[in-house]
């Protein structure tokens, strides 16, 4: 494999949208026999390229992904008199989980006897915890360092990816699976039925773009991560049947959720439901013993770090540059056309929202910093405007 089929890979496989989608896929592979009486996949030669021009980027923004080598942790634990529920560590995959996890969380709630509850953290996992406390029954008060739109998850592209950057595949075990699992299927359905419901939770085609026959299913020695049913089909579209540069583009339907609409609106209703907050930095564990809550659900993501001393919690540093709104554009994008555009691992993605058209495409593990990274900035930006600059435009092939 080059490096160029490995980048592409890489970059699919990392965003959960994987090429191994046996059992699902919809269509034949150009080049292969086709199916007797099979359909062709809808073409999708309307799409209109977006225009990447530095003339058009609005803003760069910085989120440092809390990824915890061993997965994030969803667990109670007792503090002297105090329960706390950990959920926390959700790496790059948190926006999609946030309802899944939170869900297990409050169910462990459950078991507590007071109906009082307080929540650290009010990112997407803490938002979600909280809402599905209150369905429980609870009353709950959030305590948070900063409330949106000042949390990792505003910086976030917010794909329906679960398990992009969630753990580290050798330290992946059964009952963690089996948690993620659980946590990814109920977030799937939870997200679903926001759709539409002005949360900022939409359906979109997603196409990755690649220059290899796409395999049928993912090679691996371990079972997939991602349960088959999380994923809608894809369709092989070949060279003449979509307007990219690359000789196949892959499509699927995904889920896109607008970070600044989704969190105001889960804020919004935890407030309705009669959910308090108090902006609140906790830095020891004084600070939590001094909480009036026995009950207490720790959703303070890379936070954890230093309040639970959990010190496999670590930054993977990601940056998005917005170009302007553009009308028409209503597809997201995996891939880039050079060996240059993109990380290995993560590749160039673009998807476009009410507050712009995002493109992404770093991970720095280990980074700290909350400075923007010129050069992938750069790399951004270019590899992005290459890609669609070398698009079929339309009214180019009238
Ligand atoms: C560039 C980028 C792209 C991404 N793309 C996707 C994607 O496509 N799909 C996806 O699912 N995910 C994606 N993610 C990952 C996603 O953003 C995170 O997994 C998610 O935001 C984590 O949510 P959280 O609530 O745990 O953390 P945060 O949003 O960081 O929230 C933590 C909360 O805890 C508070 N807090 C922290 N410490 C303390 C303390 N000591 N005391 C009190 N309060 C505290 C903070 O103020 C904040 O309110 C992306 C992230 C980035 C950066």
């Amino acid at each position: 494999m080059d490096r160029r089929t490995l980048l592409k890979t890489g970059t699919m496989a990392a965003l959960g949208l994987g090429l191994g989608c046996a059992g699902k896929s919809q269509q034949t592979v150009p080049g292969a026999p086709p199916m007797p009486g099979g359909p062709r996949p809808r073409p999708a030669n309307d799409l209109i390229p977006v225009d990447a021009s530095w003339g058009k980027v609005i803003h760069t923004t910085v989120g440092l992904r809390p990824f915890r080598d061993s997965g994030f942790r969803v667990e109670p634990q007792k503090l002297d008199g105090k329960t706390v529920i950990h959920n926390y560590g959700h790496g790059g995959g948190g926006m999609s989980l946030s309802w899944g996890t939170g869900s297990l969380a409050a169910d462990m709630a459950l078991a507590h006897t007071s109906r009082r509850a307080a929540v650290l953290g009010s990112g997407a996992v803490g938002l979600a915890a909280a809402r599905q406390l209150q369905r429980r029954g609870f009353d709950v008060t959030i305590y948070t360092k900063a409330l949106p739109p000042h949390t990792t998850s505003n910086m976030s592209w917010a794909g329906w990816t679960p398990s992009s950057s969630v753990v580290t595949t050798t330290k992946r075990t059964p009952q963690w699976d089996e948690q993620f699992r659980a946590a990814a299927t109920i977030a799937y359905r939870e997200l679903q039925l926001l759709n539409g419901r002005d949360y900022g939770v939409t359906w979109i085609d997603s196409y990755s773009t690649t220059d290899e026959v796409p395999p049928e299913r993912m090679r691996g020695t371990r079972a997939p991560l991602m349960p088959e049913s999380l994923r809608t089909g894809r369709e092989v579209l070949g060279p003449d049947e979509h307007p990219f540069p690359l000789r196949y583009a892959i499509r699927t339907s995904t889920m896109r959720i607008e970070p600044a609409i989704f969190l105001d609106a889960t804020l919004r209703d935890f407030r309705l439901f009669g959910g308090g907050t108090v902006i609140r930095e906790l830095s020891t564990e004084r600070d939590l013993m001094s909480l009036a809550e026995t009950l207490i659900v720790n959703c303070t993501g890379l936070g954890s770090r230093d309040l639970f001393r959990d010190q496999e919690m670590t930054p993977i540093k990601g940056q998005l540059t917005l170009l302007a709104p553009q009308d028409g554009v209503n597809y997201s994008t995996f891939g880039g056309l050079s060996t240059t555009s993109g990380e290995p691992g993560i590749g160039l993605h673009m998807m476009p929202r009410r507050d712009g058209i995002a493109l992404g495409g770093t991970a720095e593990r280990g980074e700290w910093s909350m400075d923007p990274n010129e050069e992938k900035r750069k790399n951004i930006v270019e590899g992005h405007a290459e890609l669609y600059n070398a698009m079929r435009a339309p009214w180019r092939t009238m």
